[in-house]
């Protein structure tokens, strides 16, 4: 069903009842020739553009419970093309540009918002770090505006300015940046690869992966085995796990990271903010609600909900940036579990395994990837070669320890990134 205007004006006059449902409900079949582990964006999003891209449509998504339900949909929606350094921001940069084309592109509305991003320098330290990401970004061929204090105000009044710890020096200003509905991501992603003959299979458990003399060669599920001649993991919080499953031993620990949304009010916030003093981001959404999150919860852990002393953490850190957001009403908060990786980057590549492939590692910034990361990964599937725009995201620099990219010049604690 394509979707337009028209469409929409003929249903509200006829009550709404020609809306068929968006995707098929298919049983599994006994092979494939590639299976996708995981249902979330990154799994649809590579599942789409193996079929768009490489004509491979004999593909079966198989998701333990229901499409969308794991971090695609508990994310805050941010998407940027602000990295730093080479590997990631080509990366990004690539993302980005498929972002801008998605709703066409999926004839999905997505309600992709380029409403801007905008982070908070405190310091003379901070601005000259800021200065030379902005550069980064532009020589990558992406936007980067550097604001000052009084051109932060001009976008951001409500905040505080006479903060006298934590001054606002000014603002890296990203205006490409924004916001997107993050169901609607997977949805769309999911429409675009049902139409193309993938199925997608919820419901679904990968209990075991069938491995005969070094080739992959099938999995075990909940609905029993699936035979498969190339299987891709790509289940964000659940890869050591499911990676295990293969006799693969990853450098990922999960860390639940939590985001919370306030009562609707009246519009406050144009941009994406984030505070350089604290860890703390807060955008305002389509429908009023202040979104806004923090630092992960500093323990491993696979549960999808967060403990209280971050929630304080986040709130002391928003008030302290935004004192007007205590009048506020918090509706909800949720949480998600983040597959962090060392460095901070992700891998997405092929196994010792023969046709077994692996996607994960994005730590809290897997939303705005999953376009770029869908394509790269579907490259690697067909082609079993790289994409040039993911060419660094290699399993082995953990091993060896060359080629790391440690954005945050954290070093190799998963926490810390
Ligand atoms: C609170 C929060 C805020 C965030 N904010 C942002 C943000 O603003 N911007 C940004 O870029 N990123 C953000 N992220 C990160 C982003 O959401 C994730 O990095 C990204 O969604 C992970 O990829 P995914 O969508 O494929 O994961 P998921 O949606 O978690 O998909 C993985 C799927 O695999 C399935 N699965 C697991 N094990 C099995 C199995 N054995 N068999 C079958 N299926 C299985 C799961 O059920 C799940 O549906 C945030 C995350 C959280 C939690």
């Amino acid at each position: 069903m394509g979707y337009s205007g028209f469409k929409i004006i003929k249903e509200g006059l006829f009550g709404q009842k020609g809306w068929k449902p968006v995707w098929r409900n298919p049983e599994p079949k006994p092979e494939y020739d590639v299976i996708i582990i995981g249902g979330g964006g990154h799994g649809l999003s590579t599942a789409y553009y193996l079929a768009k891209e490489h004509g491979i449509t004999n593909v079966a998504v198989l998701e333990k419970g229901y499409l969308g339900g794991g971090n695609i949909g508990r994310n805050t929606t941010i998407v940027r093309a602000n990295y730093f350094l080479p590997g990631n921001s080509e990366f990004y940069s690539h993302s980005l540009k498929l972002w801008e084309g998605m709703e066409q592109d999926l004839n999905y509305n997505t309600m992709m918002s380029q409403r801007g991003v905008l982070n908070l320098f405190h310091s003379d330290g901070q601005r000259d770090e800021f200065v030379r990401r902005g550069n980064a970004m532009i020589n990558q061929g992406d936007d980067a505006i550097l604001l000052s204090s009084e051109g932060v105000r001009e976008q951001v009044p409500f905040i505080d300015f006479e903060n006298t710890r934590f001054p606002i020096y000014g603002g890296l200003l990203h205006k490409r940046g924004g916001t997107a509905r993050h169901d609607a991501v997977a949805w769309g992603y999911a429409r675009g690869a049902d139409q193309r003959g993938v199925d997608l299979i919820q419901n679904c458990e990968v209990t075991a992966i069938d491995i005969e003399s070094g080739v992959v060669k099938g999995v075990q599920t909940s609905r029993g085995p699936i035979r498969a001649k190339k299987v891709a993991i790509v289940v964000a919080g659940r890869s050591s796990q499911v990676a295990a499953m293969a006799g693969i031993r990853l450098p990922i620990e999960s860390h639940v990271l939590q985001a919370f949304v306030s009562e609707g009010v009246k519009p406050l916030l144009n941009n994406v903010v984030s505070f350089g003093m604290g860890h703390f981001y807060i955008s305002q959404s389509d429908k009023g609600g202040l979104v806004f999150g923090g630092d992960l919860d500093f323990y491993a852990s696979y549960a999808a909900r967060g403990n209280l002393p971050m929630a304080e953490h986040v709130m002391d850190a928003a008030m302290t940036l935004m004192p007007a957001i205590g009048k506020a009403r918090v509706l909800r908060s949720w949480g998600g579990i983040m597959d962090m990786s060392p460095d901070g980057s992700p891998i997405i590549d092929k196994t010792d395994t023969d046709g077994l492939f692996l996607n994960c590692g994005w730590c809290y910034g897997g939303f705005k990837a999953v376009p770029a990361s869908g394509f790269a990964y579907a490259h690697l599937i067909a082609k079993k070669m790289p994409h040039k725009t993911a060419a660094k995201f290699r399993l082995d620099r953990f091993a060896t320890g060359q080629d790391l990219l440690d954005e945050e010049g954290t070093g190799s604690q998963h926490n810390l990134h």
